[in-house]
């Protein structure tokens, strides 16, 4: 039997599973993806990154053929309800469609403005995971679609993973030192592993159908985002993929009528043309794995939580899942950082999994469509600068203390700070996957601090009023951001400059 080798394998070419590759990619970790299906999603599934994983695809150089990718539908806010589109849209007043429907939201998203470089973006799943992929066959990486996971099993040293190639049927086995699971919500590495779940698991079933109507003039300039549907009949919503010819329709309940005849009563025109392009079933879900390693094995994505739909965090938890945990693997196996790093994964990202799988469940009203009310009250949190904190092992940080966000506090993301006039380069441009230590002064000390801890990178910032007082640092400070943005530890120059290479030792669990 063919036997291939790599560092990393990683199951699952969806959104999770692509980044993976990218990020894996920009430390200069060997791996292998396999994807069992022959391309990328075809269905536009997820239609909303929020501002958090814009910046990560900042980072990756995506963020613009994301928005650009997502322009057709980006004025689709707002979210209505009615019997049938026609009407709800005659007796609507066009100002409380679309933006005016969450004036609170609004404004948080212009405060948020003011905290990021980038801002929430809609693209849909179809047309983000295609240019992850391209971004990624660009660079020439190892992207085997159309195989499939068969088998796995590992050891202390490694990992073993029978493959089969789907078009030649060939089976050959693939070993490697880590495997990132993310295989999605039924992962069958998760369910092979035993690994326990909590969360209400799956509740209702829906139908997921794609359908190309030309209703480009009925919403010309009252678009939504959603339109929820609730009669004795039809239960679903339909969702605004392109706002011209392309939609969704999430149909709850099976029905004895064509699918036809049901898009035509939800949108009000009985001769309306309706073309289903494609139909994909699945379940309102809230299922989050206890654990995300087992020894070698990290599972992430929506098989380390599955959510609802509605809180519009499933991929981007995926995105933020893979960041946080590539530069580990890459740090491990160069061996920079000992194998308590990985451990910092699970300690990590698992409450924050698990804390937006049980609020997307909160979020599904009883008849298993969105309840709006807690839209409007959580809508603020969901636009998603990351306003969670890390506690664990890989930062300095006293073990009981709240969380100050955007204030360079350890633990915490690296505010944001324009660097420029033009407002082009912001302070998270700075990290690029790697350790960086901002100095606001006291250069020649920090620079002999970093000759002596390999893989830092000094970033001099004369004391400069403004990050000072958004960090509460003083010229004599420093910060040390880890590779995924996130801030490590304050330094000062009063500690021996050992303490930088002693600080990153910590940090790295080594
Ligand atoms: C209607 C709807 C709306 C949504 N809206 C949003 C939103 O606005 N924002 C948001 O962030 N999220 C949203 N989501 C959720 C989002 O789509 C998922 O969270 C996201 O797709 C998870 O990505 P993933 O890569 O982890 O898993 P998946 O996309 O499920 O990818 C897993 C991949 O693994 C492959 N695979 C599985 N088993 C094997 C095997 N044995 N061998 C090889 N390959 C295998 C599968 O083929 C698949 O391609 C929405 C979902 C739905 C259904």
């Amino acid at each position: 039997m063919k036997q291939d080798s790599t560092q990393v394998i990683i199951v699952g070419g969806g959104i999770t599973g692509l980044t993976a590759a990218l990020y894996l990619g920009q430390q200069g970790v060997s791996f292998i993806l396999i994807e069992k299906h022959r391309g990328t999603s075809i269905h536009p599934r997820a239609r909303t990154i929020d501002t958090r994983t814009m910046e990560l695809y900042r980072g990756l150089g995506l963020s613009e053929a994301l928005r650009e990718g997502g322009k057709a539908l980006a004025p689709a806010w707002g979210i209505l309800r009615g019997t049938n589109l026609v009407e709800t849209l005659a007796t609507t007043q066009s100002d409380v469609i679309g933006k005016a429907n969450f004036p609170k939201t609004f404004a948080a998203m212009k405060a948020l403005a003011e905290k990021s470089p980038e801002s929430v973006c809609r693209c849909t799943q179809d047309i983000s995971e295609a240019i992850i992929y391209a971004r990624a066959v660009q660079h020439g990486l190892d992207l085997r679609f159309n195989h499939e996971l068969q088998a796995f099993q590992q050891d202390t040293d490694r990992v073993e993973v029978l493959v089969k190639n789907r078009e030649t049927e060939e089976v050959y086995a693939i070993h490697a030192q880590y495997m990132i699971a993310a295989d999605g919500a039924n992962s069958f590495v998760r369910k092979q592993l035993d690994i326990p779940c909590t969360g209400h698991g799956a509740w209702m079933d829906l139908l997921n159908i794609y359908f190309e109507a030309d209703l480009g003039a009925l919403v010309k300039g009252r678009e939504f985002s959603q339109f929820l549907v609730d009669t004795p009949e039809i239960t679903g919503f339909l969702l605004a993929i392109n706002n011209t010819d392309r939609w969704t329709f999430h149909l709850h309940r099976p029905k004895e009528q064509a699918i036809e005849e049901i898009l035509r009563k939800v949108i009000g025109i009985p001769d309306l043309k309706v073309t289903v392009l494609s139909t994909l079933p699945w379940q309102l879900t809230v299922r989050i794995a206890a654990q995300l390693r087992v020894n070698r094995i990290f599972i992430a994505g929506d098989a380390a939580h599955t959510m609802t739909p509605y809180a519009g965090k499933g991929a981007s938890a995926g995105v933020q899942d893979v960041h946080n945990l590539a530069w580990k693997l890459a740090a491990v196996l160069r061996h920079q950082a000992g194998d308590a790093l990985l451990d910092t994964y699970q300690t990590e990202r698992q409450p924050v999994g698990a804390f937006y799988a049980n609020l997307s469940g909160e979020m599904a009203g009883r008849n298993g469509l969105i309840d709006e009310s807690k839209l409007l009250q959580y809508g603020e949190k969901l636009l998603g600068l990351p306003d969670y904190g890390y506690q664990s092992t890989a930062v300095v940080r006293p073990s009981d203390a709240a969380f100050n966000f955007f204030k360079g506090e350890p633990g915490t993301c690296i505010p944001h700070m324009w660097l420029d006039e033009a407002r082009t380069q912001s302070t998270l441009d700075w990290i690029k996957g790697q350790f960086v230590l901002v100095a606001n002064g006291h250069f020649e000390y920090w620079d002999s601090a970093c000759k002596m801890a390999p893989g830092v990178r000094l970033v001099r910032l004369p004391a400069n009023e403004e990050w000072m007082s958004l960090t509460q640092t003083t010229p004599t400070d420093a910060l040390l951001i880890r590779p995924d943005d996130f801030v490590a530890a304050r330094l000062n120059i009063l500690q021996p400059y050992q303490q930088l290479s002693a600080t990153l030792l910590k940090v790295c669990g080594a």
